[in-house]
């Protein structure tokens, strides 16, 4: 047998699309699954940005771009930071990978190694830790409880800061959390940050045209002007604008840090897929994206509603209502000790395990975030889908004993 490495015996598949490659699995032998195990939007890519990819071809632009992104597109990402957020950055600030999740691998790849601590909140998304662990870094993670709404507090923040922080990792919109920290409370956590230590911010915003109510993301680069060579900003094609398959995140930061990850961006992927950056730039520039972003969180936002109204109600479930991103994370502890046809549920992984196998709904365990107790359900999809599978998981839970 071939030996494999020590830096693949380090990694655990990623949960998240462990669980909805089992759930088409089982949809493939004909079961009929409720499937709210991935955060991917059900919607398909808003036409016009189809068409800018369909005229990118005609125009012959499929072949290699630069490593880190064309100059338009670099370009186009730099102003929408400017009109959005107030937040100057030129094209030589940005970096374009292929998806947020690469972006993510190679901001660590390129800023820390072994000997280093990220700091990372719980609970965090799932491939956090695995991506930190895979650059020799050490993971030092932070458990935000539900009971202060799964935030840092800056007290735990300045608790956990050492000699060897290099990394703060922030997500907010949080997956798998959807809670959304407001500006004063990240004020005060840069506050903490830049009082104890040299460190960096990465600040993952992915989420951010996600949010519901009264919520508002932040641009944490913005928070201090001392924060604007302190902080990397990630963040994507896939959830504003459901481009999932598409391939497109981005990083925002220092220029020398664009430049380490250029280097090795053009070592390990030559550059994102040139017909993706096209329709990226027509996603984030045309007038037609301001209203099918909007209808998009208009239905989540409903969504949202139908969840937390049905999970509410049900017998020893928790959870605290989430303002963005398009997750539910609840506590289902209490239902831990009992038996369900004959199956011991006794953690996160026993009940979603027995959940789909027996009553055909597909939640992620909370263990997979670092948040044992709890499970995620993903509401990016039909109303119907959503009434359908939790009507499933309340009967499921009336059967335990
Ligand atoms: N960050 C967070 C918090 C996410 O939930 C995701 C979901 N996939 C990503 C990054 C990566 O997204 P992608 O690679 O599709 O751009
Ligand atoms: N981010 C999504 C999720 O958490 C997609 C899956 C993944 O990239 O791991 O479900």
């Amino acid at each position: 047998m071939i030996r494999t490495s020590k830096l693949a015996e380090s990694v655990k598949p990623s949960a998240t699309l462990a669980a909805g490659a089992k759930a088409k699995q089982m949809k493939a032998t004909g079961v009929n699954v409720f499937d709210f195990s991935l955060g991917e939007p059900d919607f398909d890519t808003p036409k016009h940005i189809q068409a800018a990819a369909v005229e990118a071809m005609n125009k012959g632009h499929t072949h290699y771009t630069p490593a880190g992104g064309t100059a338009e597109l670099k370009t186009a990402i730099a102003k929408w930071y400017g009109r959005t957020y107030g937040l100057e950055a030129k094209a030589e600030n940005v970096i374009v990978s292929n998806g947020a999740k690469h972006s993510i691998h190679t901001v660590l790849a390129a800023t820390v190694g072994p000997g280093d601590d990220v700091i990372i909140p719980t609970p965090y998304w799932v491939s956090y830790s695995d991506l930190v662990t895979m650059t020799g870094a050490n993971a030092v993670l932070v458990n935000a409880s539900m009971e202060s709404g799964f935030k840092m507090t800056p007290a735990q923040l300045k608790a956990a800061v050492t000699p060897a922080t290099r990394l703060l990792m922030l997500n907010s919109p949080n997956n798998p959390t959807g809670t959304v920290y407001t500006r004063a409370e990240l004020e005060a956590l840069a506050d903490v940050f830049l009082a104890n230590t040299d460190g960096t911010i990465l600040s993952d915003e992915i989420y951010e045209q996600l949010v519901y109510g009264d919520a508002k993301a932040t641009c944490v680069a913005t928070l201090r002007p001392q924060l604007r060579d302190r902080t990397i900003t990630i963040s994507g094609a896939s959830k504003s604008y459901a481009m999932t398959g598409w391939r497109i995140g981005w990083t925002v930061a220092p220029a020398n840090v664009v430049k380490a990850m250029d280097n090795i961006q053009s070592q390990e992927t030559s550059c994102p897929s040139s017909v993706s950056q096209y329709a990226m730039i027509t996603a984030l520039e045309s007038p037609d994206s301001a209203k099918s972003v909007a209808d998009m969180r208009a239905e989540f936002a409903a969504r949202r509603e139908l969840t937390v109204k049905l999970l509410t109600a049900m017998p020893g479930v928790k959870l605290p209502v989430p303002d963005g991103a398009f997750y539910a994370f609840f506590d289902v502890s209490a239902h831990f000790g009992k038996t369900f046809a004959g199956k011991a549920v006794t953690d996160s992984m026993s009940f979603c395990t027995a959940l789909l196998e027996q009553a055909h709904v597909n939640l992620v365990p909370g263990a997979a975030f670092g948040a044992e107790g709890f499970v995620r359900m993903s509401f990016a999809c039909s109303r119907a889908n959503i009434e359908g599978g939790l009507a499933k998981l309340a009967e499921w839970l009336s059967t335990g004993k």
